[in-house]
């Protein structure tokens, strides 16, 4: 007798509701703890028990450990730094990790993006699960990176699918746009302390410009970027308050510090003045890097890059540039790149050309005209 078992008669059993009702209830119960957590001692609290939870659940398939770094130094100023990592599993951040169609009785929603929550669950087999997250007036989803860059790397992306771009019909509607995200930047920052926090724009390094997204990531112990380094060096030797232009770095910058309410005023009077002299151009991008100052939930640091998403490349490097490499940390996958780190033919300089290539065009001529 090898007959198999049939479920009983007028039993309805649905595999796709099953598991469904699973995933809602892992969610619910991982977000309450995370909840407790957060609320007792803090959001990087409450991540830090996500990605522990990931990593336990397989979710997270790196820890970092197959990622070489390197230190490219100025030949003749050492104090100058830029640095590399070599990440062989970069390419596989997103569409390597899971399954690419949906089973019977799901579908794949706006063409089966990766931050859809409604995707997540089928993509990653039910393990990716996500911290849910108020932000403003905003809803948002805290996702683990499962091919991190750096350590605690975690993706905020907003619960509905909207474009990562700013850019709308209007000067007016883009700046309103941007006035969101980067209340919602400054936010996020506020309540990640140690953290430094990314808004790419499309075309500007952001890998899913369907859905709107932040980055974020723990600083590694005692590291300065490049970027940081440089803005310090020009805050010293000018005696002018903000915002600090800076322009001996290979793509431009400008650096907003102070309290929040004064880099916004700033921040905004700033970026309406370079939307409208494009008149709102399609082509506009950006890099937002944003920290906490230590020990002050209100002070912050922001670097605003300019950006066009026509230059997303640059040759030199097969990934996208975005904020990490604007801050001065290259990303490196393919063998090619890492036979020429190893060999010493990626050095300083590659890495100045690799940001000046993508700096956008007029940024320049722009800064003339509002600071010559
Ligand atoms: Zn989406």
């Amino acid at each position: 007798m090898n007959e198999r078992p049939c479920h009983p008669t007028g039993s309805r059993f649905d595999p796709a509701e099953f598991n469904r009702d699973n995933y809602e209830r892992v969610s619910a119960g991982l977000n309450d703890a995370l909840r407790r957590i957060e609320n007792d001692h803090g959001l990087p609290a409450a991540l830090e028990v996500l990605e522990a939870q990931q990593l336990d659940v397989g979710f997270i398939q790196d820890d970092l450990s197959q990622v070489q770094r390197y230190r490219l130094i100025h030949p003749s100023d050492p104090g100058h730094v830029f640095t590399a990592q070599f990440n062989p599993r970069r390419t596989l951040r997103h569409a390597g990790a899971g399954r690419s169609s949906p089973p019977k009785g799901s579908t794949a929603e706006n063409g089966g993006c990766f931050l859809c929550r409604e995707n997540v669950r089928w993509q990653q087999r039910g393990i990716e699960v996500g911290y849910d997250l108020r932000v403003g007036e905003r809803d948002y989803i805290a996702w683990m990176n499962p091919f991190p860059l750096m350590p605690m790397h975690v993706t905020i992306a907003r619960r509905d699918h909207e474009p990562q771009t700013w850019v709308r019909d209007s000067p007016g509607a883009s700046s309103q746009t941007i006035r969101q995200i980067l209340d919602d930047l400054l936010d996020l920052t506020s309540r990640l302390p140690g953290f430094v926090g990314f808004y790419n724009g499309e075309g500007a390094g952001a890998t899913i410009p369907g859905h709107f997204h932040f980055q974020f990531f723990k600083r590694p112990e005692g590291q300065e970027f490049a970027l940081e380094r440089t803005a310090s060096i020009a805050a010293a030797e000018v005696h002018r308050h903000l915002p600090l232009v800076i322009r001996k770095y290979p793509i431009k910058a400008i650096c907003f510090s102070g309290r929040r309410a004064d880099i916004v005023l700033q921040a905004n009077r700033w970026i309406d003045q370079w939307t409208s002299h494009y008149e709102s151009s399609r082509a506009l991008s950006a890099n937002m890097i944003a920290q906490r100052a230590p020990q002050d939930g209100d002070s912050f640091h922001l670097f605003f890059v300019p950006r066009n998403r026509l230059y997303s490349h640059a040759p030199g490097i097969a990934g996208l540039v975005g904020g990490l490499e604007v801050l001065g940390e290259m990303v490196f996958s393919t063998d090619e790149e890492k036979a020429r780190l190893v060999s010493g033919q990626i050095d300083y300089h590659s890495v100045v050309r690799i940001l000046a290539s993508v700096e956008a065009p007029g940024v320049s001529e722009f800064l003339d005209t509002i600071q010559p």
